[in-house]
């Protein structure tokens, strides 16, 4: 994988790392596919937007610049994906009462907190 594309990268995993976190609650029930991709999402864009690929020092000048381009690339890909209206619940939700709080409401109610 070339180095400025580590954003895309990191984007993946933590999406994944986010499902397995959900696995990982032990819940006895299956959530709805949207609302854990809303989760995924959420998690995702935090890191992404945590993500400061000009500080990075692997990077040459113009490798920090296309890392910019792609972290934004995959922002974006999230903002307006399949998912966008789930991913802006989860995002809100997470922001408030944080995500320990939020995986709380949702092995309760099965749903993102208002
Ligand atoms: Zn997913």
């Amino acid at each position: 994988m070339c180095n400025p594309c580590r954003p895309k990268l990191g984007a993946t995993l933590t999406h994944e790392m986010g499902h397995a976190l959900i696995r990982l609650q032990d819940w006895t029930f299956t959530l709805e596919r949207k609302v854990e991709e809303g989760i995924c999402e959420a998690i995702s864009y935090e890191w992404l937007k945590y993500t400061v690929t000009n500080y990075d020092p692997s990077y040459t000048q113009k490798e920090a610049e296309i890392a910019k381009r792609v972290r934004i690339q995959e922002m974006s890909t999230i903002e307006t994906g399949k998912y966008a209206a789930e991913f802006r619940e989860a995002r809100r939700a997470i922001k408030k009462y944080g995500l320990k709080r939020t995986l709380k409401h949702v092995a309760r109610w099965r749903d993102i907190p208002e």
